[in-house]
């Protein structure tokens, strides 16, 4: 039996890998003429360019996997420790002592106790959770920015279920480190990795090749593309699967890579997340040289701008892009630097928003064997979390055919 995987970004071939892991071979197509998808690390006379995930969070099915492909993790900066948002300044925690005290006790009766009252209602969505849970100042100051920073999503529609389950369901395996890590050479090497290690099992990657579906398919198929790229090659042959696909929203993102001359203003840390009330060009910044060593000479900074509240961001040139960075980045950091050099990725269609309307249409969903799904709208926004969906979904299909 050989499986045909759609699709060589990270769900595509991690799903492959975990089939080879289970003796199983498979062939990927990919209609672009390079691995990775959403994700490449890209060269600058100043360092490193990440366009979409800059690293992953560690459990043991990611560090068996780096193991595998004898790969590193990069060494990881004391710095990256120190979070912050920004709520009239940086700050590491932007709540009231009352506040503070009153989430504590809400979030153990939900998480710990799991009490059904204090766990979101189906279609609640995550401002109205948060608020109906502590109240309005948890919601604004910590709830809506972290997540804004994660899913990009609009808070009044983005659901509190989905985003919660995600966090508890289907937790991968606890591994030896905690918290992100990427290869030295950024996430691009990774993807390269994985390749190269395909290729040499006998699961060859067949690139500019856009899949289109046949009418009848005796061998498992399983389609690793978004949710929209999903609806489109479903269309005729699978039509109600791909209606339901088609409910997807998708969500427009730049991560725009700035390079500049460090000072003793530069804030150190992981990054600043930005809350709506305070009314930032961005969602968030991530200080890239002070999380993985090696990212560059100097100064690199990644800005994340757009998403559910923002789309129209996306239209601006390169020019106001930077100078609507260099405006956020003074009210962080009191410089009005403008970057060495830079780089802009536009990403149309980035990521799935994770709505109520989404929640609703995932129960509709599922997998018709010998067709299966797989991808970043089905629950798990992640990479790790990808991974392990790769994990069980390659013994699903052993289990099925093997
Ligand atoms: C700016 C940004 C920052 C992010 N940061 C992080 C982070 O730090 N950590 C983290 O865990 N996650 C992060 N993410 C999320 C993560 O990068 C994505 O969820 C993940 O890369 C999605 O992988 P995928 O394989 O599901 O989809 P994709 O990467 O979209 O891959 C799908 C592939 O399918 C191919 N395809 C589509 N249609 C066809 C067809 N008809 N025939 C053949 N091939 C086809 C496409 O060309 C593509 O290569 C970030 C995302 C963005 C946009």
């Amino acid at each position: 039996m050989k499986v045909t995987i759609v699709g060589a970004g990270f769900a595509g071939l991690t799903l492959a890998y975990q089939l080879l892991e289970q003796g199983i071979e498979c062939e990927i197509i990919e209609k672009q003429n390079k691995v990775g998808g959403l994700i490449d690390t890209l060269p600058d006379e100043n360092g490193m360019v990440e366009t979409a995930a800059n690293a992953l969070m560690s459990d043991r099915n990611v560090e068996n996997m780096f193991a595998d492909l004898n790969l590193n993790f990069a060494e990881r900066l004391p710095a990256a420790k120190k979070r912050y948002i920004f709520w009239e300044k940086p700050t590491r925690w932007p709540l009231t002592w009352s506040t503070s005290f009153k989430a504590s006790k809400e979030l153990f009766k939900a998480f710990v106790r799991g009490d059904e009252e204090a766990w979101p209602e189906s279609g609640e969505s995550i401002e109205e959770w948060a608020t109906r849970l502590v109240n309005e100042e948890f919601c604004e100051r910590l709830v809506s920015p972290a997540l804004q920073g994660i899913y990009a999503g609009d808070i009044r529609k983005l659901s509190a279920t989905l985003i919660l389950k995600s966090m508890l369901k289907d937790r991968p395996p606890k591994g030896d480190f905690k918290g992100s890590v990427a290869p030295p050479g950024g996430m691009g090497e990774l993807m390269d990795k994985l390749a190269g290690y395909l290729e040499q099992k006998g699961s060859p990657i067949q690139l500019k090749t856009a899949f289109t579906m046949p009418d009848y398919i005796t061998n498992p198929l399983v389609i690793a593309t978004s949710a929209w790229n999903a609806a489109e090659i479903l269309k005729t042959a699978k039509p109600l699967i791909a209606q339901v696909l088609e409910r997807c929203e998708s969500l427009p993102l730049i991560r725009a890579v700035c390079f500049f001359q460090p000072t003793d203003d530069d804030l150190e840390g992981f990054g600043c997340l930005f809350p709506t009330k305070e009314k930032f060009n961005s969602l968030g910044v991530l200080f890239d040289n002070c999380v993985f060593a090696e990212r560059s000479q100097v100064r690199a900074e990644s800005w994340i701008i757009g998403g559910a509240l923002n789309p129209s961001a996306l239209t601006a040139s390169d020019p106001e892009v930077i100078e609507a960075i260099v405006a956020d980045r003074a009210r962080v950091m009191g410089s009005h630097a403008r970057p060495l050099t830079y780089q802009i990725t536009r990403w149309q269609r980035a990521l799935p928003h994770y709505t109520c309307a989404w929640e609703d249409a995932l129960r509709d969903l599922k997998n018709e064997p010998p067709l299966y799904l797989h991808g970043n709208y089905l629950g798990q926004l992640g990479l790790s979390r990808i991974l392990n969906r790769s994990v069980t979904l390659a013994a699903e299909i052993k289990a099925n055919h093997g």
